[in-house]
């Protein structure tokens, strides 16, 4: 798409803008100078002239959003960069001189696209996690359901590599824990992360897995996207850094849901009401703060239940834990699939 030049600044007309995808929608009111631009649930509010624009009640700094030409509205580069990874749309871009490149994202192919899942055994050495009935202790549970959840894994998806941040009873960090993984992560490699533990509560009557994504907040998304910065080093502009950084830390966001929920309903069905069903969940926990790629916590069962400890502790539920994960892990790459169709 050709861009034009006025006072040696590039701009690409409003027209232009919404031929970049078709459910791209834009509305601009030349007496107010206000404009919304819409893209599936995302609107992003702007007014000519204004040092800011405003995407989903967020306030984003912009010095130069725009100029009208010839009754024409025209957005400079640096907006129409914004409104690409604001809106998340899911192409790529290029700019060089006169024109704006866009690529549609590859898609990309169930099943081949994934490189590797790491998966973590919840607690270990010094930490035992939840106690349960017996002496049971959470760290073996875990463990015992990452070995089998490896192991099928490793059997459905035969070129993916499945890693273990523990294979045996030692403790670490919850922050080397998503170290581990995000060290995998390299060369653009597609990753999961699932990390396994067990519940417990003073009410004895609580039972029921749970499948957890990160609940987003403020501070943990400003963290994730400087790491993510960090891990640019091959990029030399801190501007696109910035964008790609916000880009990518919102998309592993989404992909985070959809597993879980995935992972959630393959367990469901695979379970069988071995261990019931209880709810997809959002929650801050530290463990999935860290990741640089879709990232679940799976609560398995609750340990202060007898009924669930008894199924915990079976290597029939050990294995139908491992189905149902992985039943789930390919329901989440055939979601992903059809999302960027
Ligand atoms: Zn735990």
């Amino acid at each position: 798409m050709t861009l034009v030049q006025f006072d040696k600044k590039a701009y690409l007309s409003a027209g232009n803008l919404i031929r970049i995808h078709s459910d791209l929608r834009l509305r601009y009111s030349q007496r107010a100078k206000q404009g919304e631009i819409r893209f599936g649930m995302r609107i992003l509010l702007f007014e000519l002239g204004k040092s800011h624009y405003q995407v989903q009640h967020e306030v984003n700094e912009l010095e130069s959003q725009g100029t009208l030409y010839d009754q024409g509205l025209f957005f400079s580069r640096e907006f129409v960069e914004e409104i690409l990874t604001e809106l998340n749309l899911p192409v790529s871009y290029r700019f060089n001189a006169n024109n704006l490149l866009i690529q549609r994202e590859a898609k990309r192919k169930t099943r081949k696209m994934l490189d590797f899942i790491v998966i973590d055994a919840g607690h270990g050495g010094k930490d035992s996690g939840a106690l349960g009935y017996f002496d049971v202790q959470e760290k073996d549970i875990t463990l015992k359901l990452a070995h089998a959840l490896q192991e099928r894994l490793r059997a459905d998806f035969s070129h993916v590599k499945v890693y273990l941040t523990r294979s045996g009873d030692r403790f670490y960090k919850l922050e080397t824990r998503s170290r581990i993984a995000n060290r995998k992560n390299k060369d653009s490699a597609f990753g999961l992360f699932i990390s396994i533990h067990g519940n417990s509560t003073l009410s004895p009557k609580v039972k029921g897995f749970e499948v957890y994504y990160l609940a987003q907040s403020h501070d943990n998304m400003e963290a994730r996207q400087m790491m993510l910065r960090e891990s640019m080093r091959y990029e030399s502009s801190a501007y696109i850094r910035k964008l790609k950084s916000k880009l990518m830390s919102a998309q592993i966001q989404r992909e985070s849901k959809t597993l879980a929920r995935s992972v959630f309903h393959g367990m469901s069905n695979r379970l069988d009401g071995m261990i019931k069903p209880r709810k997809v969940k959002k929650a801050d926990f530290a463990v999935l703060r860290g990741s640089l790629m879709p990232a679940i916590l799976i609560e398995t069962g609750y340990l202060t239940n007898r009924d669930d400890l008894k199924r915990l502790r079976s290597e029939e539920y050990q294995k139908a834990f491992a189905a149902g994960v992985s039943r789930g892990v390919s329901t989440f790459l055939h979601e992903l699939t059809k999302a960027e169709r």
